[in-house]
């Protein structure tokens, strides 16, 4: 007997995918992070129920959500995201075979974050992980030999990486402070474009943790054109403009440089470095200096 193939039947992710685009109509196209009304539609996406949508007030980028919120979304990334690749499966890793995937797979951010260490006091030279899964970024920056730490709120990998590799992982920030972790650099790749709750998820990073400095690598989305339209979708509600870093960091009294990184030949407009800093406590001109390899073009900031 013969069954149609496995890849055409919708699996659980897509029909939540479904209902979290038909939800995010019925709340009116409401901003997932900010909560405004009003959106201007950029790019119209699936006969206009997936459209792309610019934020007026917070100036991100998203499609219509509405189930990606509180609770629904810790157990959608604890039992739905993510069913391959070394980004959420945890594996059966040694710790060895752990580090060689993850490098392979391009995940090592421990250079980018080395260019910046010299700026940080040496006493707050900490490294805490954002959407750290099972931690394969913590492994890959071990040999830097400072304190690390990760926040990952889907539980099976937060578990996976404290039980095989022992490494510091906690749900959210408020638990991370709560076992002493905070102050020194924050980093994350490739996550904030899947939190719905951007605005709350960063207000609590800088609340609870008070990072002396942080660094976020998103999907370049600025100027977005049509080009772009697969970075937003079903895995990643949001586009991370440079225009709602400028107001995010503004709003806690942080400067914002931005630097492009392009490592990624299926991400046609590359990376944005997002460099997020307490311009009191280091020069602009200090940040403007940083050079990263594969660095792109000039800083703008
Ligand atoms: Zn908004």
């Amino acid at each position: 007997m013969v069954y149609g193939s496995a890849m055409a039947l919708p699996t659980r992710a897509h029909v939540f995918h479904l209902a979290d685009l038909l939800a995010g109509h019925v709340r009116g196209l409401r901003c997932p992070s900010c909560g405004a009304r009003g959106a201007s539609e950029v790019l119209k996406k699936h006969l206009g129920v997936a459209s792309i949508y610019r934020c007026g007030a917070c100036e991100l980028l998203f499609r219509p959500t509405g189930l990606q919120t509180g609770r629904v979304a810790a157990w959608y990334y604890s039992r739905l995201y993510g069913n391959q690749g070394i980004a959420t499966e945890p594996q059966d890793d040694t710790r060895e075979t752990a580090l060689v995937r993850a490098r392979e797979a391009g995940k090592d951010r421990s250079t980018l974050v080395a260019t910046l260490l010299p700026l940080l006091p040496e006493g707050a030279r900490t490294i805490g992980v954002v959407g750290a899964s099972w931690g394969y970024e913590l492994l890959c920056m071990e040999h830097l030999g400072l304190p690390l730490y990760g926040i990952e709120p889907g539980e099976p990998r937060r578990e996976h990486g404290k039980r095989r590799f022992g490494l510091a992982l906690f749900a959210d920030a408020r638990e991370a402070r709560a076992a002493g972790h905070g102050g020194g650099l924050v980093m994350s790749s490739h996550v904030l474009e899947h939190i719905a709750e951007l605005e709350a998820t960063l207000d609590a990073v800088q609340r609870e943790l008070t990072p002396f400095m942080q660094v976020h690598v998103t999907p370049r989305v600025d100027p977005f054109t049509s080009e772009l339209a697969p970075t937003i979708g079903r895995e990643h509600p949001l586009g991370v403009t440079e225009a709602f870093w400028r107001r995010w960091a503004a709003r806690h009294g942080r400067a914002v440089s931005f630097r492009t990184h392009r490592p990624e030949p299926h991400m046609p407009a590359g990376e944005l470095v997002t460099i997020v800093y307490d311009p009191t406590r280091v020069a602009p001109s200090e940040i403007e200096a940083i050079r990263f390899a594969g660095q792109e073009g000039e800083e703008r900031a």
